[in-house]
C-alpha cells in the first residue's frame, strides 16, 4: 500500500491519563475504551498539496495517534486520497496536463511534506482509484435496500429517511451542499439533499465499467466504502472509533458519509467525530478561491525548518480558528531557537514535572497552546539558570518526550 516511510516514535516511560477529546456531537468524551482503536481521517484531493490547513489537521490527528500508541493501544489508522474529484479534473484541464500526472505529483509532494513534519504514516493510505470495486459493491448494497435511484444515467442516494439529525437548518444545508459539490436543484431528485453515488461518464473525464454504466463515483460514497472495508472487523455491531477531518467537512461530507453507512448497515459511521479548526492567512480565510494558500513545501524551500512549521501550527488549539502570518513564523523561529539552546545546556531545570504537565494538557483535548507555553517557560528558566538547586542533567529525557508525544525533534 502506498504511504510514506515510517517515522520513529521513541518509546518513553510515562504515566498517561485517559485521552479526552471534544467530539463534534457529544462534547468532551473519553475516546478509548479498548486496546484496539480504529481511526479514519479524510485525506486530500491531490491538486493543491499541502497547504497549512492540511498540515494543521494532519498534525492534530498525529498527536492523537502518538498518544494512543504510547498507551500501547493498537491503532489502525486509515487515510484516503480523493484522486477522483471535480476540482482535480478541472485543475488538470485548466493546466492542460493529464489528471493522473497531476494527482501523482501532488501525492508525492504531500508524502514528502508529511515526512518532513514527522507525521506517523497511516497503516493504509488508500487511493479512490484503487477502490472502485469497493464503491461499486457498496452502491449495490444500498441498491438492495432500495435507497438508489437514477436520473439520466446518474445514480443518487435517497436520503429522506436519514435527515432527522441534520446538524444545521435544512435551508442552510441546501445552500452549503450547492457550494460544496452538491446539485440540490436538479430536476427529478427525490430530495434536494440526495448525494450522487455514481456519475455517468462525461467527455474527457475518467470512467470505469460498473453495473451502473461507465462512469465514476461521487465524493461521499468513496470514503464510506473505503472506511467500511479497511476498518471493518467482521464483528456484529462493530463501529469504527473515530472519523476526523477539518471542520469544513462536518457538512456535507461527514454527515452524508454517515447517512450512507446507516442506510447500508444500520450502524453509525463512527463512535466519535473529531474536527479541526481552519487556518487563516494574514487576516483572511485561507482558500483556493482567494488564492491565498501557503504551502509547506514552499516554506521549506524558502529555508524554514519543518520543526518551526510544526511548532507554529500547535501554538494554538487545534479546534480554534488559527492565523498564519509572518509574525507567527518569526516568533516560532525564535521560540524553537530558544528551546534548542536550553536543550543543549548541560544543566537544565527539572523535566519530570514538566513532562507530567505536558501529558495532562494533551490528555485534556490536546491543549497544545498550554503545552507550548510550558516548554517556553522551562527553556527561559533553564537559560536564566537562576535556580541552581533544581538543575539536573536530563535534557535528553525531555528531548525524547517532546519527540515522542509531540513529534517535535529539536
Ligand atoms: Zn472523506
Amino acid at each position: 500500500m502506498i504511504s510514506w516511510p515510517q517515522i520513529h516514535q521513541p518509546d518513553i516511560e510515562v504515566k498517561l491519563k485517559p485521552l479526552i477529546l471534544n467530539d463534534s456531537k457529544q462534547g468532551m468524551v473519553q475516546v478509548r475504551n479498548s486496546r484496539f482503536f480504529s481511526m479514519y481521517v479524510c485525506g486530500i484531493t491531490p491538486y493543491d498539496a499541502t497547504h497549512l490547513g492540511h498540515a494543521a489537521t494532519y498534525i492534530a490527528f498525529d498527536l492523537i495517534n502518538r498518544y494512543l500508541k504510547l498507551e500501547h493501544t493498537s491503532v489502525h489508522f486509515v487515510e484516503n486520497i480523493t484522486d477522483i474529484d471535480d476540482p482535480l479534473f478541472e485543475r488538470a484541464s485548466r493546466d492542460s496536463i493529464d489528471w493522473k500526472t497531476l494527482a501523482q505529483s501532488q501525492i508525492s509532494l504531500f508524502t514528502e511534506d508529511m515526512c518532513a513534519l514527522k507525521i506517523l504514516p497511516p497503516d493504509d493510505f488508500v487511493r479512490v482509484t484503487d477502490s472502485i470495486n469497493l464503491v461499486i459493491e457498496f452502491i449495490k448494497m444500498l441498491q438492495r435496500k432500495g435507497y438508489v435511484y437514477e436520473i439520466s444515467g446518474d445514480f443518487y442516494f435517497a436520503s429522506s429517511d436519514f435527515l432527522s439529525d441534520l446538524p444545521i437548518p435544512q435551508a442552510e444545508a441546501v445552500e452549503i451542499f450547492a457550494q460544496r459539490g452538491g446539485d440540490p436543484p436538479r430536476e427529478g431528485k427525490d430530495h434536494p439533499l440526495d448525494p450522487v453515488l455514481w456519475l455517468k461518464n462525461k467527455d474527457q473525464e475518467p470512467g470505469w465499467e460498473s453495473p451502473f454504466g461507465f462512469g465514476r463515483p461521487g465524493w461521499h460514497v468513496e470514503c464510506t466504502a473505503i472506511a467500511l472495508d479497511f476498518l471493518d472487523r467482521n464483528e456484529e455491531d462493530y463501529v469504527i472509533d473515530l472519523q476526523g477531518g477539518g471542520n469544513d467537512l462536518l457538512f456535507p461530507h461527514h454527515f452524508m458519509s454517515a447517512q450512507l453507512i446507516k442506510a447500508a448497515t444500520g450502524r453509525d459511521f463512527a463512535k466519535f467525530y473529531i474536527h479541526t479548526g481552519l487556518v487563516g492567512y494574514e487576516g483572511e480565510k485561507m482558500s483556493k478561491s482567494k488564492g491565498n494558500l501557503e504551502f509547506v513545501s514552499r516554506l521549506i524551500k524558502q529555508g524554514v525548518d519543518p520543526v518551526v512549521i510544526r511548532w507554529a501550527l500547535i501554538r494554538d488549539h487545534y479546534q480554534s480558528y488559527r492565523e498564519w502570518n509572518v509574525g507567527l513564523l518569526q516568533n516560532s523561529v525564535s521560540e524553537v531557537d530558544l528551546i534548542r539552546k536550553a536543550l543543549a545546556k548541560s544543566e537544565v531545570c527539572p523535566v519530570d514535572e514538566l513532562i507530567e504537565e505536558i501529558i495532562s494538557a494533551l490528555s485534556n483535548n490536546l491543549q497544545t497552546q498550554v503545552v507550548t507555553d510550558l516548554i517556553i517557560a522551562w527553556a527561559r528558566n533553564s537559560l536564566a539558570g537562576d535556580d541552581s538547586t533544581s538543575f539536573k542533567n536530563d535534557s535528553g529525557k525531555l528531548s525524547r518526550a517532546l519527540d515522542s508525544l509531540l513529534g517535535l525533534v529539536f
